[in-house]
């Protein structure tokens, strides 16, 4: 007899990977709930426009990628619930306890619950949060009308909102910790050729200061900048934005910038805590897989960035989150 109040899979995570394994799932014919997390759509909500997804020649707004994503699961059947998974344990079935206090039952779980922006251990960064601190130019950066910000991190993130953040604010600069970017070329011309964007190489955030809000932070900086024409302007750019402070050791290369908001795109966590000891996780905390989905449990598969350290990227967490789906369907086959 068939128990209908047990799913055949349920997937944890309703980004890239989580809505592609529901595609693949649903439309194979398994009973399928999504719970979302809370950020249903997952990383792409928050970017503005996604450039490289393939099928999109102009680009994709990234809200509006993920709703038609989520109609094609909902159209195979797919079910969905706003809601996020605590705690996942195997009994006779796996059963998923959430944070609304429900517990559903199914025969093979897909874990893709994505990772979230790392914040920075700096004194004054939790105090701003969201008063002059954000980690989300999407969601923040309209807030920053002609106003001076700063982005910290020198990956593709960090360069695209950067970019982005020139829409609103009349001054952006790029706070990077080393002397070379680690992000793709193309972004890298892009942020060199537009005039509101200063990139300070070898720089660091010391401390964020204010009276209620945000007012500015405390960086040490080389000032190191790759274009010459750049170069002798930067110096210029300090003073009217900043002020040289010499610390008791004599270290000049502390500056105080004043600014009204600053980004942090220094790359992400996963969101996996809640599942430790039920799958093996790396030191990191990122899922242990074998042949790219298949988890430390019997059952269990996983895909996207709670897996995926290297690539990160959209098309990858969907194709990953395509085989997780193809293996729950084996695995359920072999096993009834
Ligand atoms: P990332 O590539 O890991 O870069 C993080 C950056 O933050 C690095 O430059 C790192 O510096 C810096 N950083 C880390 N910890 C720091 C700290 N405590 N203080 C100061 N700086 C710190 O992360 P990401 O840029 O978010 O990219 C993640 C993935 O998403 C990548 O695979 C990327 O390709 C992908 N992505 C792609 C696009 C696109 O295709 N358009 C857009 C966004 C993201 P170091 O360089 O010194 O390590």
């Amino acid at each position: 007899m068939v128990d209908k109040n047990i799913y055949d899979v349920i997937i944890l995570g309703s980004g890239p990977a989580g809505l592609t394994a529901a595609i693949y799932s649903a439309r194979g014919g398994l009973k399928t709930l999504v719970l979302t997390g809370n950020q249903p759509g997952g990383q792409p909500t928050v970017t503005d426009v996604v450039e490289n997804f393939p099928g999109f020649p102009e680009g994709i707004k990234g809200p509006e990628l993920m709703e038609r994503v989520k109609k094609q699961a909902a159209r195979f059947g797919a079910e969905s619930e706003f809601d996020l998974a605590v705690n996942v344990k195997k009994s006779k079935n796996f059963e998923v306890e959430t944070r609304q206090g429900e517990k559903y039952l199914a025969k093979s779980i897909i874990i893709a619950v994505g990772a979230s922006p790392r914040w920075l251990d700096v004194p004054g960064a939790d105090k701003f949060k969201g008063r002059g601190v954000s980690v989300c130019a999407t969601c923040d950066g309209p807030f920053f009308k002609d106003k001076t910000v700063a982005v910290v991190g020198g990956g593709d993130t960090a360069l695209t909102e950067a970019e982005f953040l020139t829409k609103f604010a009349k001054r952006v600069f790029l706070l990077h910790r080393r002397e070379n970017l680690r992000a793709q070329a193309i972004l890298q011309e892009r942020i060199g050729e537009n005039e509101k964007i200063i990139t300070l190489y070898n720089s660091a955030v010391k401390e964020f200061f204010g009276q209620g809000k945000l007012e500015g932070i405390t960086i040490k900086s080389q000032y190191q900048v790759n274009s010459d024409i750049r170069q002798s302007e930067v110096k210029g750019y300090a003073e009217d934005y900043g002020q040289q402070i010499i610390d008791k050791n004599g270290d000049k290369a502390l500056w105080k910038l004043n600014l009204e908001g600053v980004f942090l795109a220094i790359g992400y966590v996963p969101n996996t805590i809640f599942l430790k000891g039920f799958v093996k996780l790396n030191d990191k905390g990122y899922v242990k897989t074998d042949r790219d989905v298949f988890t430390s449990v019997d059952g269990v598969f996983a895909a996207g960035d709670c897996v995926d350290y290297r690539y990160r990227q959209n098309i990858v967490s969907c194709g990953m989150g395509c085989k997780a789906a193809l293996e729950g369907e084996k695995f359920l086959n072999e096993s009834t």
